[in-house]
């Protein structure tokens, strides 16, 4: 077994961001994905201006699909409103491929099934070895499960359904549009254009809400589409969406143990209201490779809890719930 500074299990933002600085600092860092990349993530692909700047990505020199938003179209309650706050959009496919390249890790391809602490370090499925592991495996990941699930159970409260598809469609409306409780969702749909004839749609919604109800995704995916329709945003269109569930901002309270750190969705750091993930997943990835290389503490409790701490997303639900109108 070829001993490595660090192994980072799961290949996404959380796991490529901590990647990164952990490279930069000299560490000899091994991922570990089951997937090859560019492999496909369910993800509308929305990133906010902070996610661009705590990566330090260069939309100029970014060499694939990045697409700002002209306006954010909100509707709620009959009331639309068009915001012109900037916002971007790429699709997962690229970039997660992308930022991974660049983090300069070595990245195998490999189902990581087993965790165990040996010796002062940690052993993965008995074939690679390192003092620190760092778990940033999504909803699944195995560090999460082998050494974390016990000591920080996940509330089934905080689960959040989804159901979306991305295709290659010549869409001819710019602007991103969000439908808030529309047809009674406990959640939001949305409609996401990438840059170069690319297309998001999809929708999240609470699982216990609508499990209590006596409802799923599906039906709200078929009134969705219906709406795409009327207002002449997809036409015409055969979808086969997917579905995948995430947990959003829950108890961080036991995030590291030892030298093993969890990470992104492994944590459930997802904002609550907005259910955007990939911010907070590249921030903890970047916290744990701090407290790698500097034995800064590892605290995820100060991380943004709502997208609403950000000034449009307050300005745009507060008018939402008071029925006020905006321009
Ligand atoms: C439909 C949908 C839409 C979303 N839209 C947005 C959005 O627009 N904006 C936003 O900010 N957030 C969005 N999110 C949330 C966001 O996608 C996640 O929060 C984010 O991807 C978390 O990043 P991560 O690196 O923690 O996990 P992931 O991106 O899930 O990466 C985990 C990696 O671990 C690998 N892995 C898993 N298990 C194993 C294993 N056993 N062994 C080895 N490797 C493994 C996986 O292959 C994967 O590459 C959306 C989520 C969904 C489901």
């Amino acid at each position: 077994m070829k001993p490595y500074d660090v192994i980072v299990v799961g290949g996404g933002p959380a796991g490529s961001a901590c990647a990164a600085q952990l490279v930069a600092a000299g560490r000899d860092v091994l991922v570990l994905d089951r997937e090859d990349f560019p492999r496909s993530k369910l993800c509308a692909g929305w990133i906010t201006p902070e996610v661009v700047s705590d990566l330090e990505l260069d939309p100029a020199t970014y060499p694939h699909r990045f697409n700002t938003f002209d306006g954010i179209v909100v509707h709620v309650k009959g009331m639309t409103f068009t915001l012109s706050n900037p916002q971007h959009s790429i699709r997962r496919f690229e970039f997660d491929a992308w930022l991974l390249e660049r983090s300069g890790a070595t990245v195998v391809r490999h189902n990581v099934r087993d965790v165990r602490e040996e010796g002062g370090g940690y052993v993965v499925d008995d074939a690679y070895t390192a003092p620190y592991v760092v778990g940033a495996g999504g909803t699944r990941c195995p560090v999460y499960r082998c050494l974390f699930r016990e000591a920080n159970p996940r509330a089934t409260a905080l689960q959040a359904a989804t159901f979306e598809q991305e295709f290659p469609y010549q869409w001819h409306d710019e602007r991103c549009h969000l439908w808030f409780f529309d047809h009674g969702l406990p959640g939001y749909s949305w409609y996401v254009p990438k840059a170069d004839g690319y297309l998001n749609c999809g929708l999240g919604a609470m699982a216990g809400r609508l499990k209590s109800r006596g409802e799923d995704v599906r039906q709200h995916w078929q009134h969705f589409t219906q709406v795409l329709e009327r207002d002449d945003l997809v036409t015409g269109f055969d979808y086969t969406p997917k579905g995948y569930s995430y947990f959003l901002r829950g108890d961080v309270g036991v995030v590291r143990r030892g030298n093993a750190f969890i990470t992104g969705d492994a944590v459930g750091l997802a904002t609550r209201d907005l259910a955007e993930g990939i911010g907070p997943a590249v921030r903890s990835g970047q916290r744990a490779a701090e407290a790698i290389v500097n034995g800064a503490a590892y605290r995820l409790d100060d991380l943004q809890e709502y997208s609403a701490d950000r000034g449009w997303v307050r300005w745009t639900l507060e008018r939402m719930f008071s029925g006020g109108r905006a321009a």
